[in-house]
Formats: C-alpha cells, sequence, structure tokens
C-alpha cells in the first residue's frame, strides 16, 4: 500500500498547530512572568506559523521569493526552538549560542544563494534538512544522552532525535537521487519530512511545556530543600533525608555516625562586625565543611549557627578523624565544638533522640573550653532529653 500526505494539508494542520500553541503561550505570558525561556520558544512558533503560512500562498505570490522566505524563517525559528530547548538545561553557553548563530547564519546564506543562483530542488531540499537538523540534533542529543535525565527528557530526547535523523535521511535521498528517485522514492522522503515535521510540532506544543513545567518544579523544590543562606539542606529535607538513610542502614545493620557541631562565641563576631559578616562566616564555613565530606554524606543547616552532618556507613574512629579534619579546617577567624555519635541504628529509630543525645555532647565540649569534639553516648531515653535542655539553659544564662 502506498500513500502520500498531502503538503498543502500538511501545512494548513501545522500552521494551526503552531498558532494554537502561539495563542496559549500568549495567555500564559500575560499572567506568569516573562520568563526568557518561553519567550523564545513564543517566538519559534510564531516564526514557524508564519513560514508555513507563506508556504501555503506559494503558488498566488512570487513562488522563488516565497521559498527564500519561508525556509529562512523556518531556520531561524528552529535555531531559537533548539536555543531554548538548550536554555532549558543549562547548556546554552555563549560557546553554544556563537555557534547556533553562525550555523543559521550560514544556513540562511547558503539556502537563498542556492534559490537565487543554483534553483535545483533536491539542492533546496539537501541545504535545508541539513541545517535544520544540525541544528535540532545537540539539544536532542543532550536529552537523550543526560545522565539522570527524567523518562519526559528521555523521550522528548528521543522524538527530537528521530526528527534530526528524518531530516539527515530526506538530505541524503535528496542528494543520492540528484532529483530522480533511486535510494528512497520522493513520496517516502516526502512523507518522512512531513511526518517529522508534525511530530516536531506536537512535540513543541506538549512536550516542551511538560519540560518547563518540570523545570519549574524542580527550581521550587530545591528552593523548598536548600538553606537559603548557606546552601545546603535545610532541616526538614535533612531530616527528611537522615530518615531514608537511617531505615536503610537498619536494616542491613551498618553504623552510621551523626555530628552537631554549633560556632563558638557566634553571637560576638555578629556583635563585633555585623549581621552581615556573621551571614559571610556561615556562609564559608559551610563551604569549607562541605569540602572535607563524600558525596553521599548529609549535611544541613540546623537552624542559627548550628550544624548536622549524618555519615553512613561510618565506624566510631573514621567519625572522630571526620570530626577532627572539620574543626581543623574551619580554625581560622572562629572555631567549632563538635559533638559526635557513632551507632547501628534500629527501625523506627526517632532522629530527633539522636539530635539529642549529641546535643549533650556538644554542650560537654563547650563547656571544657570549645573547639573540641566530644564523643556521644547512645542513649535515647528521657533522662537524656531533660539533662541536654537543662544543660543548655544553664550554660547560656
Ligand atoms: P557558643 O559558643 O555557646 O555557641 O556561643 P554563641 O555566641 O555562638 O551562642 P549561640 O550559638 O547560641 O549563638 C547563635 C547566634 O547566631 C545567635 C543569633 O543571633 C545568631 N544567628 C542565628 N542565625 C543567624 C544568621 O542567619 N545570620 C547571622 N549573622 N547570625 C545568626
Ligand atoms: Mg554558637
Amino acid at each position: 500500500m502506498s500513500f502520500r500526505f498531502d503538503p498543502q494539508t500538511v501545512y494548513v494542520f501545522l500552521i494551526c498547530g503552531h498558532l494554537f500553541t502561539v495563542v496559549l503561550l500568549s495567555a500564559y505570558r500575560r499572567s506568569e512572568s516573562r520568563d526568557s525561556l518561553i519567550s523564545a520558544f513564543y517566538v519559534a512558533k510564531l516564526l514557524q506559523a508564519a513560514a508555513w503560512t507563506l508556504m501555503v500562498l506559494k503558488e498566488c505570490l512570487d513562488e522563488r521569493l516565497v521559498i527564500a522566505l519561508a525556509n529562512t524563517i523556518l531556520l531561524i525559528g528552529t535555531a531559537l526552538e533548539a536555543a531554548a530547548l538548550l536554555k532549558m538545561h543549562g547548556a546554552l553557553t555563549v560557546r553554544a549560542r556563537r555557534l547556533g548563530i553562525g550555523v543559521t547564519l550560514l544556513g540562511v546564506l547558503t539556502f537563498n544563494g542556492v534559490v537565487w543562483f543554483y534553483n535545483y530542488e533536491y539542492i533546496r531540499i539537501v541545504v535545508a534538512s541539513v541545517f535544520s537538523a544540525v541544528l535540532i540534533a545537540p539539544p536532542a542529543l543532550k536529552l537523550l544522552m543526560e545522565p539522570r535525565a527524567t523518562a519526559l527528557r528521555r523521550l522528548m530526547g528521543g522524538l527530537y532525535s528521530f526528527v534530526a535523523a528524518a531530516l539527515f535521511i530526506r538530505a541524503g535521498a535528496a542528494s543520492f537521487s540528484g532529483g530522480a528517485s533511486t535510494v528512497l522514492s520522493a513520496s517516502v522522503s516526502q512523507n518522512l519530512f512531513s511526518i517529522s515535521s508534525y511530530l516536531t510540532m506536537v512535540l513543541a506544543n506538549t512536550g516542551f511545556v511538560l519540560l518547563a513545567k518540570q523545570k519549574s518544579d524542580e527550581e521550587l523544590i530545591r528552593l523548598a530543600s536548600v538553606d537559603d543562606l548557606t546552601q545546603i539542606w535545610n532541616r526538614r529535607t535533612f531530616v527528611s533525608k537522615a530518615t531514608v538513610l537511617l531505615e536503610r542502614h537498619a536494616r542491613r545493620k551498618l553504623p552510621v555516625s551523626f555530628l552537631l557541631f554549633d560556632i563558638d562565641g557566634f553571637k560576638g563576631i555578629n556583635d563585633t562586625h555585623g549581621h552581615d559578616i556573621g551571614d559571610r562566616v556561615l556562609r564559608e564555613m559551610s563551604m569549607v565543611v562541605r569540602r572535607q565530606l563524600r558525596p553521599d554524606d548529609l549535611f544541613g543547616r540546623y537552624g542559627g549557627d548550628e550544624f548536622a552532618i549524618l555519615l553512613p556507613d561510618t565506624s566510631k574512629a573514621e567519625s572522630i578523624l571526620l570530626a577532627e579534619r572539620i574543626r581543623v579546617a574551619a580554625q581560622g577567624a572562629y572555631t567549632l565544638s563538635i559533638g559526635v555519635l557513632t551507632f547501628v541504628p534500629q527501625s523506627g529509630v526517632d532522629l530527633d533522640q539522636i539530635y539529642k543525645c549529641c546535643d549533650l555532647a556538644l554542650y560537654e565540649a563547650k563547656r571544657a573550653g570549645r573547639n573540641r569534639i566530644q564523643r556521644a553516648e547512645p542513649h535515647f531515653g528521657e533522662s537524656q532529653v531533660s539533662a541536654s535542655l537543662h544543660n543548655r539553659e544553664r550554660l547560656h544564662v
């Protein structure tokens, strides 16, 4: 069975699809902030709708002029769409931007050169397809290859890669045939082009919006999870991640170590040098400590100048070594007192109880002169809790 898409019908579908996207994005941009990602995509869709409209009007206007203009606009629209996809992944570097502009300019000049000086349809097809594929391939591969990509990103990467491959096949078929059908018949090549153009549009309509939404959700989750000042986990996230980690270690019966530390005389730093310098101390100290940790170690700000670290699969000796490394690394304009607890967690263990044991050790370290490490005992009982609170109150009287 052989079938062929009527180009005029395909163009009309493409115009409608792009225009619907433009209308939806206009409504979205009215109520939401004009983020440059959505704006780039919006302009890309507008240009693509204009290009396909010109193609429909080909017969009523000067054909050569329409082909030149429509393909120029299409190439610029494709470049903008590729740029929006790269920007979404933080991959729109200055180099990528320059390369994209260079490829687009070269594509526009080559295509117009062909139309005005060497106007063969198969050469036009080769030039337009190759340049479009070269623009789409980098974001397509980026989406597909990203190590921790979500299923949506991989799917989008796969579909965009299919579009890029279809364009290369179209170019190959056109250049091999030299106008006459050989490797792929003209209708197969045209069908491939129609399908890939339609897919690009459907992808753009739904996939891009979903991806943009996924990205803004990820950003919101990140903002809600990290401490604004130090950019490490905030208390809520630390507790929730630590709870999961403790359960995992309870099942495997592996030891974990909990470090609770606090800057010595931090109030004095604030009072003497001001709150801004105090903030800087908190930021710098967090960076210094982070550099001492392994990728799987959990580091969070409990509040004020108090911080916690949960070290998975870490013995007593290892935890003391690390605590000492942190104490020495941070030592300078300020010092740290550290409480350290090592234990094999039981299922359902309460992080609050662990915190209270460590808090007691931290108090001991402060009382013994500060700038030191104090080992905590794993007594998760009521008496420890009240003793901790009692001691804390006494220290600050
Ligand atoms: P100690 O050695 O006993 O820990 O004495 P300290 O002066 O450090 O006392 P404490 O730990 O209780 O002081 C914490 C201070 O941290 C109190 C508060 O004003 C200050 N602080 C809390 N959050 C922030 C913050 O985000 N920025 C700044 N600059 N200061 C903060
Ligand atoms: Mg302090």
